[in-house]
C-alpha cells in the first residue's frame, strides 16, 4: 500500500523579485504569500547563480552550479532530472504544469502527468492554466505520495504585455502591471492552498530569478507590431520565410534567424529609445529598463524568495542570511530523509529552520547567455559584505564592485577604489572554479580505492 504523504508542492514563480513581496517597495495585495512566510520559514536572500531560466532551474534540481552541471540554454537538460528520478524510486507519483519548451519537456518526460503551459501568447492562471492546475491538485490525492511542480509563467517577461482583467486593474492591486499580476498570482496561490493539506504537503515557493521593472518601459518596448511588420516583408523577400524557419529554440535549438532579426531590431530600437530618455530618468531609473542576460547582476535579477511551508515545518523569523538556489534539493532531501549527494555545491538549510545559523557562503555568479555553444558575459561573487562581477574574457566593460552592507542598491561601484578586495574576491572565485577539478579528483579518488578494495576482496 502506498504511503500517505508527505507530499511536495513546489511553486516557481518566474521573474518574481523577492522586493515585490515584502519591504517598502511592495505594493502588491498578498494576504495568502503573507501569511505563508509567518507561518513557515522565508528566506529573503536567495540568489540564483545566473540572470535566465534554464541554468537556474538545473541548478535547483542538480544542486550545483551551472558551470558544475553544465546545465545550459540549451544543453545537459537531462541531468537535471535525477531528483525527481530519486522521488520516484521513492514511490512519488510525479506531476507537474509547467512551461512547452524543450527544457520542461525533457524534465518531465517520465513523470505521470503533465500539463503544458503555451509560452507564445504566456497562458496565464487566469487564462486556464490555474483552473486546470486546482483539478490536478485535487487529483494528485489519489496518488499519494505526490510531488507537483509548477512554474507560472504571469510575470514572465512580455514587458508591457500583461493582460490585467479589470477587477485587478486598480492601484490597491499594485502599482505596476507587474505587481497587479502578482496580486493576481497570490489570490491563486490562495486557491490552491485550500486543497492541499498542510499537515502533509510540503510546500516550497520560489522563483527562478528576478526581472528589471520600469514605470517607463511603455515607453521604449511599446512596439508590439513587429512581428506584423517582418510578416508583411515576407510577401515582398520570400527568402525571410526560410530564414524565419532556420531552427526553432522551442526545440532546443537556437531561436531561429527570423526571430533573432526581430529580438535584435527590437534591441536596437530599445536601445536608441534610451538614450534619448537619459536625459530625463535618474541612473537607477535608467537602469530598471536594462535587460538581463547582458553585463550586469544585480540584485534585482538574482535574489528571489524562497519560503518553506507546511509537513512539520516549525515557523522562524525571516532569514536575511544568504542563501542559494541549489540549497533547496538538499534540503527537501534532508526533510524526507532521503541522502544527499558529495558533489552537491548546495546545503542543506535544515540547520537554519531550527535556529542554528550556519556561517554564509559566497556565491559564484554569472551572467548567462542565449547563444549556443557560448558563456555569458560576466562572472562574479556575492559575499554577506560585497558582490564583484568581471567580464568573463578581458573585456573594455568595467568591473563593478558594491558594498552591499552600506549600499544594498547597488549604486556605487568602488572598483576603482578597492584593489585589494577585488583582488580578494577573484581568488575566491578563481577557488570555486578550481574546486571543480578537486571534486572530481576526490571522486576518482574515491572509486580508485573501491576497486583496489573490491580486487583485494577477490584475491
Ligand atoms: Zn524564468
Amino acid at each position: 500500500m502506498k504511503n500517505s504523504g508527505p507530499n511536495i508542492l513546489f511553486i516557481i514563480i518566474d521573474s518574481l523579485r523577492v522586493d515585490r513581496i515584502t519591504g517598502s517597495l511592495k505594493t502588491a495585495k498578498t494576504p495568502n504569500l503573507d501569511k505563508l512566510i509567518n507561518t513557515g520559514v522565508f528566506f529573503d536572500h536567495t540568489i540564483a547563480p545566473s540572470d535566465t531560466t534554464n541554468p537556474n532551474i538545473g541548478s535547483i534540481f542538480t544542486a550545483q552550479y551551472p558551470f558544475r552541471s553544465g546545465v545550459d540554454m540549451y544543453r545537459n537538460h537531462k541531468k537535471s532530472c535525477k531528483f525527481f528520478k530519486n522521488l520516484n524510486e521513492n514511490d512519488f507519483f510525479r506531476c507537474a504544469t509547467v512551461p512547452n519548451t524543450s527544457f520542461f519537456r525533457t524534465l518531465t518526460k517520465d513523470f505521470e502527468h503533465t500539463d503544458f503551459i503555451e509560452i507564445n501568447p504566456n497562458q496565464s492562471l487566469e487564462d486556464g492554466v490555474g483552473d486546470k492546475l486546482l483539478k490536478q491538485i485535487q487529483l494528485n490525492s489519489m496518488n499519494s505520495p505526490w510531488i507537483h511542480y509548477v512554474h507560472l509563467l504571469d510575470l514572465h517577461p512580455t514587458k508591457n504585455q500583461f493582460l490585467i482583467p479589470e477587477k485587478y486593474n486598480d492601484e490597491k492591486f499594485g502599482k505596476s502591471k507587474y505587481d497587479q499580476t502578482i496580486s493576481i498570482i497570490d489570490e491563486w496561490i490562495g486557491k490552491i492552498l485550500a486543497k492541499v493539506n498542510l499537515n502533509n504537503t510540503l510546500i516550497i515557493v520560489s522563483s527562478d530569478h528576478g526581472e528589471y521593472i520600469s514605470e517607463y518601459t511603455n515607453l521604449i518596448h511599446n512596439i508590439d507590431n513587429l512581428e506584423n511588420v517582418f510578416k508583411k516583408l515576407k510577401n515582398y523577400l520570400p527568402f525571410l520565410e526560410s530564414m524565419a524557419n532556420a531552427g526553432n529554440w522551442q526545440k532546443n535549438k537556437a531561436p531561429s534567424i527570423g526571430t533573432q532579426l526581430i529580438n535584435n531590431t527590437r534591441k536596437i530600437i530599445f536601445e536608441r529609445r534610451k538614450s534619448k530618455l537619459k536625459k530625463y530618468l535618474t541612473e537607477s531609473e535608467i537602469r530598471s529598463l536594462n535587460y538581463r542576460l547582458q553585463w550586469d547582476l544585480f540584485d534585482e535579477i538574482i535574489r528571489v524568495p524562497l519560503i518553506f511551508v507546511g509537513y512539520g515545518i516549525k515557523h522562524v523569523p525571516l532569514i536575511d542570511k544568504q542563501i542559494h538556489q541549489m540549497d533547496i534539493v538538499p534540503t527537501i532531501n534532508d526533510i524526507l530523509q532521503l541522502p544527499n549527494e558529495k558533489i552537491f555545491d548546495g546545503r542543506s538549510l535544515l540547520p537554519f529552520m531550527k535556529n542554528i545559523t550556519p556561517s554564509e557562503k559566497p556565491i559564484y555568479l554569472e551572467t548567462a547567455t542565449t547563444k549556443p555553444k557560448s558563456l555569458g558575459n560576466v562572472v562574479g561573487i556575492r559575499t554577506p559584505e560585497y558582490k564583484m562581477y568581471k567580464p568573463r574574457l578581458t573585456g573594455s566593460y568595467q568591473t563593478k564592485l558594491f558594498d552591499l552592507k552600506n549600499d544594498p542598491l547597488e549604486l556605487n561601484n568602488l572598483a576603482k577604489n578597492e584593489p585589494i578586495i577585488i583582488k580578494k574576491l577573484s581568488k575566491m572565485i578563481f577557488d570555486i572554479q578550481r574546486s571543480d577539478f578537486s571534486k572530481e579528483k576526490e571522486l576518482l579518488k574515491k572509486r580508485i580505492r573501491q576497486k583496489r578494495r573490491l580486487l583485494t576482496l577477490k584475491e
